[in-house]
């Protein structure tokens, strides 16, 4: 248990609600139609295009489904170019219709525990992709007035945690970045200076994984949401 007023900073997607589930579901009903379309791609090959495709789109659009459907035009263009793609960029439309459409549930326990944190603590929020996208989910979760402040950033790096410590005067070590992956939440933070915790989600995105000090001074791993009730 950490006593007095702190500051719980929150990542959002795969730490209040399932975000990635849904582009694993998208990519994979990809895959199924592009390996039927009889194109002559193998699925070692697909993959490999489809994760450079991303990547290269990330650097140019930021993250986010509009920019994950355009990495999946992309690779259509680069597997199936000319009338062979015609229907797969159809399919692809379909894809990220549906992709754009579908709630993002809140994971076990999110909503109460949010509730009981935010009459001890202040709580903040920071996410990165697209912001109309991210602010839209937020606002339908019902959970933006859990947050004193909201930012939507394209990365987030060690520089983003150091401006908003300074933006905020916040004191480190009773200020704590919350979230599921080690490469934007917890690794970032910690070399800002702040404390965090680890909430470990078993389909967090692969570009998300990246090695943790699980013996830092300043690391707290929990299992599941509902578990920061116990300690703050
Ligand atoms: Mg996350």
């Amino acid at each position: 248990m950490v006593n007095g007023r702190l500051n719980l900073i929150f990542d959002a997607d795969d730490t209040l609600w399932d975000s990635n589930p849904h582009f694993l579901a998208a990519e994979e009903a990809f895959a199924n139609a592009m390996l039927g379309a009889a194109i002559g791609c193998t699925q070692a090959r697909l993959k490999e295009t489809i994760h450079r495709r991303e990547i290269e789109v990330i650097r140019r659009l930021g993250y986010g489904r509009g920019p994950f459907v355009a990495a999946l035009h992309e690779t259509v263009d680069e597997l199936a170019p000319g009338s062979a793609g015609k229907p797969l960029h159809a399919r692809v439309e379909a894809i990220g219709r549906h992709l754009a459409s579908r709630p993002c549930p809140l994971l076990p326990g999110v909503e109460a525990t949010l509730a009981e944190l935010s009459r001890r603590h202040r709580l903040m929020l920071l996410t990165k992709g697209q912001p109309d996208e991210q602010l839209a989910k937020l606002e339908a979760s019902g959970l933006r007035p859990r947050f004193s402040r909201v930012d939507v950033v394209a990365e987030k790096d060690t520089e983003v945690y150091r401006r908003l410590i300074a933006q905020e005067l916040l004191e480190c070590r009773r200020t704590f970045m919350i979230g599921n992956s080690p490469r934007s939440d917890i690794n970032p933070a910690l070399r800002a200076g702040l404390c965090a915790v680890y909430i470990p989600y078993a389909k967090t995105w692969q570009l998300e994984h990246e090695e943790l000090d699980l013996g830092h001074e300043r690391l707290i791993v929990v299992e599941g949401f509902s578990q920061l009730r116990t300690i703050f």
